[in-house]
């Protein structure tokens, strides 16, 4: 199969074309597709089935302590999810080496809503208040901004707003809405002007990343001391996980590659210097899938599930919720 990816003038500005003619090119970009329409089913019929079939995959280390020695959790569709022997971090390797590829060609950086909702524009307010109080240079980052939902808020509050942003599709909508200051990179490659802004933002994104510690050193360096770091990311030592085992509706190991807890994200933001690091969780979700975001799986019967209501309002005060949400401020 040969895959070319081509500029177009308008509309979709890339294509993906493809013909059954040569295996090798088509192992080298499946990672990068997945989400893509030719590679669907195809995903689902082939990976782990045949092994000349599979696409390049990496060994790699532990990202938060750099230990090699790990331990296999289990296998779902051909990923191997381990856990750090030395510091408990739970990720997935060998991994696709593609990775990086996809997440600039497809990936999840373009998705979610199409327009939002009041209720959703309140919390980004609510959220935007406590930026508010770690406002001294006005200038406020967000890595993955996705559709700049966020960033157009900050906007009208009279924030500068700055992205880093790797997917295609994203910086067409950041464009789309006038956002200017985006820096084309990878979140762990960015170049930002040293001790530059008050906040950074990043939502579900660092599970996404070869290297959540190398985006984090990067926004370390990019904060002024007394900064704040606000980050989210799925619980892996979560009621939701527990529950539904490997079907959790995260555990997708082509694309989320580092599943943090409390304990390892504050280890993590420790090491790099961050401090007044404050954890919390939330939402207990039964929803299950195979694939993100294409194939859900039919909730069957849960004894928990007539108490999901109760479990997701009370859940907020325990360490057992399936978002970690972490502010975390620079140290001096
Ligand atoms: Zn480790």
């Amino acid at each position: 199969m040969i895959i070319t990816i081509h500029r177009t003038n308008q509309g979709d500005p890339y294509e993906i074309k493809s013909e059954f003619v040569d295996k090798h090119i088509e192992l080298k970009y499946f990672g990068c597709i997945m989400n893509r329409k030719i590679t669907k089913t195809f995903l689902g019929d082939h990976l782990g089935k045949t092994d000349d079939m599979r696409p390049e995959l990496v060994e790699t280390r532990c990202d938060l302590c750099g230990s090699a020695n790990y331990k296999l959790l289990f296998e779902k569709e051909g990923f191997r999810h381990v856990r750090c022997h030395d510091c408990g971090l739970v990720f997935v390797n060998p991994r696709l080496k593609s990775h990086e590829e996809f997440q600039r060609i497809s990936g999840t950086g373009s998705m979610g809503e199409e327009q939002l909702s009041p209720a959703q524009i309140r919390r980004i307010c609510k959220e935007l208040s406590i930026f508010g109080n770690y406002r001294k240079l006005n200038r406020i980052l967000e890595i993955g901004a996705g559709k700049g939902w966020f960033l157009n808020v900050a906007r009208s509050l009279g924030w500068e707003i700055w992205a880093v942003e790797i997917n295609w599709d994203a910086i067409a909508e950041l464009n789309q809405k006038g956002i200017r200051n985006v820096i084309t990179s990878s979140a762990e490659d960015f170049d930002a002007d040293p001790e530059s802004f008050d906040a950074v933002r990043i939502w579900d994104v660092i599970e996404h990343l070869q290297s959540p510690r190398k985006c984090l050193e990067k926004v370390h360096g990019s904060l002024r001391p007394g900064g704040l770091l606000r980050v989210s990311t799925t619980n892996f030592r979560s009621l939701s996980r527990m529950v539904n085992g490997r079907d959790w509706v995260y555990l997708n190991g082509s694309d989320h590659i580092v599943l943090f807890d409390p304990t390892t994200i504050e280890k993590l933001l420790k090491s790099i210097g961050f401090r007044r690091i404050k954890i919390r969780t939330r939402s207990f979700n039964l929803r299950r899938k195979l694939y993100h975001p294409e194939k859900e799986l039919r909730l069957s019967f849960h004894p928990l599930a007539p108490f999901r209501k109760l479990i997701d309002e009370t859940i907020q005060f325990t360490r057992f919720g399936h978002q970690l949400i972490v502010d975390a401020v620079k140290g001096p």
